[in-house]
C-alpha cells in the first residue's frame, strides 16, 4: 500500500475508525466502509449494520431497523425537523455492491487503498458507497454547527438494489414504515461524469426483457424442410437488430442525445437444438431492451407484435421484465424541489446536465409511487466507473461533495410549506 495523503480538513471532529492519524476523519470512515464486503452474492449486510449503528450513535440520531425480508434489513437514521408535519427529505442509498473480477484490479479492491495522488480505489467508490459517507458527514458537520431545519430528514440505507431491488425498495416501498416517514422528496444515485459538470438524472428507462419463441417443423438435418424454426429466428434477429442500428444512428446523428434518450436492443440469449442432425421443434431468442419515458410503450408492443408476425407463424413471446412506469420528476423552475435542488447548485458554480438515467436504480420505485426523486452522485472530472475494474474517486472530488450536501441538504428541507401542505 502507498503512503497516506492528507486532504484538506473539513472540520469532522476527532472520532475513531480507520485510516492514518493524519487523514480527513471523513475520508478515514469512508475508506473503513469501503472495506465492508457488502458484495453479491453473499453480501455481509451485518457488517454494514453495526457501522450504522455505531453512525446512529456519533450522530445522535435515532435508528430505525426493518426486516422487510429475511436477512434483508432497511436502516433508517432520522434527523426529525422543528416542522415535522411537513413532508421529509429523504436521502436514501444502497448498501450492497456488485461483484470483482479482482485479477484486472490494480489492488485489493477491498482494501480502499489510497494512491500517491489522493485517487481512492475500491468497490463501491463511486457506487455509491462515497456519496453515503458523504450524506452521513454533511449531516454530522451540520449537526456540530447547531443547525435545525423545519422539515425531517431521513437518511436511508438499502440492501439488494444491485440484484434488482426485489428485496429492498421494491417491497419497502409498499411497507406502512414507508408510509410514516412522509416522504416530501428524495435523493438517489447519479453517475460520475468526466468533465466540470455534474450530471442529474429526472427519470429512467423502462428495461424490458423479452423472449421471442419460434416454433418449427422438426426434421432430419439432411434435408430441405419446410417452415423452420431457424429461419423464423433469423427473421427475428433481424429485425430486432435492425431497429438497434436505426437507435444507434439517432444516437450517434444527434449531439443532444445521450444513451436514456433513445431505445438500446441487445441479443442476450440464444436457446434450442438438441443434435447437429435434428431439426429443432423451437429455438427461442432473448433481447434485453431498455426504453425511455418519451416512447409510447402501448405502440412499442404492437411494434414487436409486428416484428413477430412479419419473421413466420407461431411466434410468441412473453416478458421476465416488463417495467411500465414512466414517471419522471419535474424539472420545471416553477417546481419548488427542483427549483432549490438546482438554484442551490447554481449559487455553488455547479453546472448541471439534466439526463435520463440509462439503466435502472431504486429511484424507479419512488417515482412510481408519485414522488420526486433526483439522482445525484456529486462526483465530476471522473471516469464512469461503476460495475468496472479499478473504480475509484478522488479524495478531493469525495470531500467536495460532502461541502455540497452540507449546502443542498439545508436548502431543500428548508423548503416552505407547500400548498398541498397547508
Ligand atoms: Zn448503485
Amino acid at each position: 500500500m502507498l503512503p497516506d495523503q492528507d486532504g484538506q480538513n473539513t472540520g469532522g471532529g476527532g472520532r475513531g475508525g480507520g485510516g492514518g492519524a493524519s487523514e480527513d476523519p471523513s475520508t478515514a470512515l469512508f475508506r473503513e466502509y469501503l472495506r465492508l464486503k457488502t458484495v453479491h452474492p453473499e453480501p455481509d449486510y451485518d457488517a454494514a449494520l453495526g457501522f450504522l449503528g455505531r453512525i446512529s450513535e456519533e450522530l445522535g440520531l435515532p435508528m430505525k431497523k426493518v426486516e422487510v425480508c429475511p436477512g434483508r434489513v432497511v436502516t433508517i437514521l432520522t434527523w426529525t425537523g422543528t416542522n415535522p408535519a411537513l413532508k421529509s427529505i429523504l436521502l436514501n442509498s444502497h448498501t450492497d455492491v456488485v461483484p470483482v473480477y479482482q485479477e484486472h484490479w490494480k489492488y485489493d479492491a477491498f482494501a480502499a487503498v489510497k494512491d500517491a495522488e489522493g485517487n481512492i480505489y475500491g468497490r463501491g467508490s463511486q457506487d455509491m458507497k462515497s456519496v453515503t459517507i458523504q450524506y452521513i458527514e454533511a449531516v454530522r458537520h451540520l449537526k456540530a454547527a447547531g443547525k435545525t431545519f423545519p422539515r425531517t430528514i431521513h437518511l436511508m440505507f438499502v440492501p439488494d438494489e444491485e440484484v434488482g431491488g426485489q428485496k429492498g425498495m421494491e417491497t419497502f416501498i409498499k411497507h406502512p414504515e414507508f408510509q410514516k416517514l412522509n416522504v416530501g422528496f428524495a435523493l438517489d444515485e447519479g453517475l460520475a461524469n468526466p468533465s466540470e459538470a455534474f450530471t442529474v438524472f429526472y427519470g429512467e428507462r423502462n428495461p424490458w426483457w423479452v423472449t421471442v419463441r419460434c416454433p418449427g417443423s422438426p426434421g432430419h438435418g439432411s434435408r430441405f424442410v419446410e417452415n423452420t424454426a431457424a429461419e423464423k429466428l433469423r427473421r427475428v434477429i433481424n429485425l430486432f437488430l435492425d431497429f438497434r442500428e436505426r437507435e444507434r444512428q439517432r444516437l450517434n446523428m444527434s449531439e443532444c442525445f445521450t444513451l436514456g434518450d433513445v431505445t438500446t436492443v441487445n441479443m442476450t440469449m440464444v436457446n434450442g437444438g438438441v443434435a447437429y442432425n435434428v431439426i429443432p421443434a423451437e429455438m427461442d431468442v432473448s433481447f434485453d431492451i431498455r426504453i425511455p419515458p418519451t416512447v409510447n410503450l402501448q405502440e412499442f408492443e404492437e411494434q414487436i407484435k409486428a416484428w413477430c408476425k412479419e419473421a413466420g407463424d407461431d411466434i410468441t413471446y412473453d416478458f421476465a421484465q416488463k417495467g411500465m412506469n414512466q414517471k419522471t420528476t419535474s424539472t420545471e423552475d416553477s417546481d419548488p424541489w427542483w427549483s432549490a435542488f438546482s438554484s442551490t447548485c447554481k449559487s455553488m458554480n455547479m453546472t448541471l446536465k439534466k439526463e435520463i438515467f440509462p439503466a435502472a436504480t431504486d429511484s424507479r420505485f419512488i417515482r412510481a409511487v408519485g414522488l420526486p426523486a433526483i439522482g445525484f452522485s456529486p462526483i465530476n472530472r471522473t471516469p464512469i466507473l461503476l460495475h468496472d475494474h479499478n473504480e475509484f474517486i478522488s479524495e478531493s472530488v469525495f470531500l467536495k461533495g460532502i461541502h455540497i450536501y452540507e449546502t443542498l441538504i439545508p436548502a431543500l428541507a428548508s423548503v416552505p410549506a407547500l400548498s398541498t401542505e397547508a
